[in-house]
């Protein structure tokens, strides 16, 4: 399969997710609903979601797709101005929405996993989206428990790599057997990313999450200490963590749980799309344990705990210093 179709309507559908949520952005004074988790939300979470499953579900009618969102909140009576406000900006990308539209759209994506589906995460770090700094907006296809195309729209990221004063806006298109290309959301011609290949300790840098309660920071330090990491590392939201290390700013993602035992599972719409970009650039992606990411086994990573993903050429050692530091935070649980 050569997947031209999907990856062509999947960029289409991110494209216009970005634009919907850069204009939310620009036009609302206060973004955040929350949800019954406790978790913050925002309209443009709603309206990206309905873009990407009308799109998906007009060329694709008879693939699942299953997203983070549903239309629960936004059907509540108390909620009609959020609704409307959704319809506005839903209606710059597709002129035709309408309430009752949208509140199907957004439904489509409460579909399950299958042999073949599609999963999105309509805005991945609504907390950095708020805050005004990166989030993604993520799209994958899986067939048979595998990501074979990806799509991380990234509307904060500088376009060039370590010149922060460049234009901003990249898609990050990944292509299972085909590598991994970097695209301008405004426009313009793929560009083929790689990882970084270089190896060498002193010039390697880790780049984590800015909430520090969706990892283990201790931990995760403890680790690139005992590697002999000594560049700062980066923080930054969302999976745009993939991408920084697919075309090579960074060598190394980790997200451990904490507690380490913790029971709690990542959202497969968290890691998917990331998953291809990064291992189509030359990157390696597993759970703490190095073990593959199973995507066949319902809408968490019920097989997994934790995320390792990196450049690839260092892996096999980051797997060690885990291994060692995971034994040494059980052992001192037995040392009183
Ligand atoms: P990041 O920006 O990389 O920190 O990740 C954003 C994602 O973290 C969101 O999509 C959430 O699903 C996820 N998340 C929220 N709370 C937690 C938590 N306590 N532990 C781990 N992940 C979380
Ligand atoms: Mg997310």
């Amino acid at each position: 399969m050569s997947y031209q179709r999907e990856k062509q309507i999947a960029i289409q559908a991110v494209t216009a997710a970005a634009q919907l949520c850069e204009q939310v952005r620009q036009e609302e004074g206060s973004l955040t609903l929350t949800k019954p988790d406790r978790s913050p939300v925002t309209v443009a979470d709603f309206g990206t979601q309905a873009v990407i499953c009308r799109v998906l579900a007009e060329a694709f009618p008879g693939d699942p797709i299953v997203g983070e969102e549903n239309s629960s909140l936004l059907r509540q009576p108390a909620m009609t101005q959020q609704l409307t406000g959704v319809t506005h900006y839903v209606k710059h990308q597709i002129a035709e929405a309408t309430p009752e539209t949208i509140i199907t759209w957004i439904d489509r994506g409460t579909g399950q996993v299958a042999d073949r589906y599609w999963t999105v995460d309509p805005i991945d770090g609504t907390k950095g989206y708020v805050r005004g700094e990166n989030y993604a907006i993520a799209l994958a296809l899986i067939e048979d428990g595998e990501v074979k195309l990806g799509v991380l729209g990234c509307p904060a990221i500088p376009i060039h790599p370590n010149q922060p004063d460049s234009d901003r806006g990249v898609l990050f298109v990944g292509v299972k057997g085909q590598g991994t290309t970097l695209i301008p959301l405004a426009g313009g011609q793929p560009q083929t990313i790689r990882v970084n290949e270089c190896d060498r300790i002193e010039s390697l840098r880790l780049v984590q999450s800015v909430e520090s309660s969706h990892g283990n920071p201790e931990l995760q330090a403890a680790i690139t200490q005992s590697l002999g990491f000594i560049t700062p590392s980066l923080q930054i939201d969302s999976m745009v963590k993939y991408g920084i290390i697919a075309r090579g700013e960074a060598d190394l993602y980790i997200r451990l749980p904490f507690p380490l035992e913790s029971s709690k599972r990542q959202n497969i719409w968290d890691h998917a799309a990331g998953v291809v970009v990064l291992e189509e650039a030359g990157g390696r992606v597993t759970d703490m344990y190095g073990k593959p990411l199973d995507f066949a086994c319902g809408t968490k990573l019920f097989n997994n705990q934790g995320i390792i993903a990196s450049n690839g050429a260092i892996h096999d050692a980051v797997l060690a210093a885990v291994a060692q530091e995971i034994q040494a935070a059980e052992t001192s649980k037995f040392i009183p």
